[in-house]
């Protein structure tokens, strides 16, 4: 991904505002089931699903578990929501009876991160990262389809930048990438190929639903190419 024009410092923060409301609508989910994955730890996945459609009936939720190494699945696991919790209740979810936990065989997977979605009646209501120094608490939320590219400090990719970045930082593989901060605000945390990164660059180039990652190497730039992938936001 070439980055000519590398630096625009012309945001206001009135367009900021906008993206972080931009943000926020994405986290409303319209159809009728809601729900959450409150944790994915060592011992499972624990949350709740409600569809006031069927309140006198728990759902049946379906938690794919996914290697974000391989992006292969490792597990399909199916329980029932139907664990009584007095903070669903309080929340008016029926009679609160639509709680979930399940507990998962996280070993038997192998090492790395798995992404762990949730699904009732076909519909995926939440997901959440499981691995190695992610908060089990932390939630991801997905911002769509996004175009991902990659650059490295060379002069062809950075012009004469080199590694330092648009808020002042040294660009750093496996977390640094460039955004379009009217899109994605800068320290906003961005999982895309199961790689949690931060947004701290933007590039000319780089408009829209775009994220261009950082690599050391222009080789490993060329290898990575161009790819359509799901962005997730890390909260
Ligand atoms: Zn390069």
């Amino acid at each position: 991904m070439k980055q000519t024009a590398k630096r625009i410092h012309l945001l206001s923060g009135a367009l900021l505002m906008t993206a972080f409301l931009w943000i926020s609508a994405l986290n409303i989910f319209a159809a009728q089931t809601s729900g959450i994955v409150d944790y994915a730890d060592e011992n499972g996945v624990r949350g709740w699903a409600f569809n006031s459609s069927q309140a006198d009936q728990p759902l049946e939720v379906k938690v794919v578990i996914t290697n974000q190494a391989n992006g292969q699945v490792a597990a399909e696991l199916t329980t029932e929501a139907s664990i009584y919790r007095e903070d669903l209740a309080a929340q008016g979810l029926g009679t609160g009876n639509c709680g979930f936990d399940i507990s998962v065989p996280w070993e038997s997977y192998g090492e790395g991160t798995f992404l762990v979605e949730t699904y009732a009646g076909g519909q995926r209501f939440s997901s959440k990262l499981y691995g190695k120094g992610i908060p089990a608490s932390s939630q991801l939320r997905s911002l769509g389809v996004f175009r991902t590219t990659a650059y490295c400090p060379c002069r062809q990719c950075s012009g004469g930048w080199g590694g330092r970045t648009s808020t002042g930082t040294i660009a750093k593989a496996n977390h640094t990438i460039s955004v379009d901060p009217r899109v994605i605000p800068y320290g906003t945390r961005i999982m895309v190929n199961g790689i949690i990164y931060t947004a701290e660059d933007r590039g000319g180039g780089v408009k829209g639903n775009h994220i261009d990652i950082f690599f050391n190497t222009h080789g490993e730039t060329r290898a990575y190419g161009m790819r359509n992938v799901e962005a997730f936001l890390v909260q």
